[in-house]
């Protein structure tokens, strides 16, 4: 590890999966207290860049490594990546009839509690923690009685996310399209959420195609994605422009 504050280190990264090169040659240095923004055509690897950071089976890293702080974490497996701080929300959220999502969010708090040795929470506790996260995040209660995901609609589904997110309490919050699909009072009541959580002490990386996300947020850096690497990093005027211009914008910059 480079510095005391970088909370993650990606250096020249490869991965494939089923034999053909998806990420190729990818460097990222995120710090405490920053917020990052990937923007990218369809394809470029986003998803493929979350899903690795965070240990997904079917992707293999041919070369390079990533570092969460003083750790390396390439290969680790999942779970491993996510009690260590790393959070992912998923792109299209699974459904889980029989689980209602109070047991699930339960569950995977009491499983990282158990991870960090400290001491599970009793579900009256329990219940009493997730309805502050509640009222903070404007959300109905009624929504904890429901089961995972089950008929959510897009913006329940995103607004869990950032539930789970601020449940959990990730050094790195990973949110891939976060924005996809919700109309323009839900972005900004998620883009106002995900202020709210970022602090001195966390980190996150938002994976988007939208310049409204960003304009919301106003991350520290935007870099643009093109088949398997970052090639351009700026702040969110690129993402203005591309919005304009289209991802030409990028390579008639270079
Ligand atoms: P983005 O999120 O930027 O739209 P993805 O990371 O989802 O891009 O995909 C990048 C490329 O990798 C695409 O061509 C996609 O088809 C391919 N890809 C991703 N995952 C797999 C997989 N499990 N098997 C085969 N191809 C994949
Ligand atoms: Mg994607």
């Amino acid at each position: 590890m480079i510095n005391k504050k970088e909370i993650l280190k990606i250096n020249n990264l490869h991965v494939n999966t089923s034999n053909k090169e998806i990420i190729t040659g990818l460097n990222l240095s995120i710090n405490k207290g920053e917020i990052h923004a990937i923007m990218g055509k369809n394809g470029s690897g986003k998803s493929t860049l979350a899903k690795v950071i965070t240990g997904h089976p079917s992707y293999q890293v041919t070369k390079g490594n990533i570092f969460f702080k003083d750790e390396e974490i390439t290969n680790e497996e999942p779970e491993n990546i996510s009690h260590k701080g790393i959070f992912l929300a998923f792109q299209y959220p699974i459904e889980v009839p029989g689980v209602s999502n109070l047991d699930f969010l339960r569950l995977a708090y009491n499983s990282k509690q158990k991870k960090l040795n400290k001491k599970e929470i009793d579900p009256l506790s329990f219940f009493e923690l997730i309805n502050k996260k509640l009222k903070k995040i404007d959300m109905d209660p009624l929504f904890l009685n429901r089961h995972l995901n089950e008929g959510f609609s897009g913006g329940e589904k995103k607004k869990n996310e950032i539930l789970q997110m601020s449940l959990l309490q990730s050094e790195l919050s990973i949110l891939d399209e976060i924005d996809s699909g919700l109309d323009v009072d839900a972005l900004k009541n998620i883009s106002n959420n995900i202020k709210k959580f970022a602090n001195e002490d966390n980190a996150i990386l938002l994976i988007t195609h939208y310049e409204k996300l960003i304009n919301y947020i106003n991350p520290n850096y935007v870099h643009i994605m093109d088949r398997g690497k970052i090639i351009f990093t700026g702040n969110k005027t690129v993402a203005s422009n591309i919005d304009k211009y289209g991802y030409d914008y990028i390579s008639l910059k270079k």
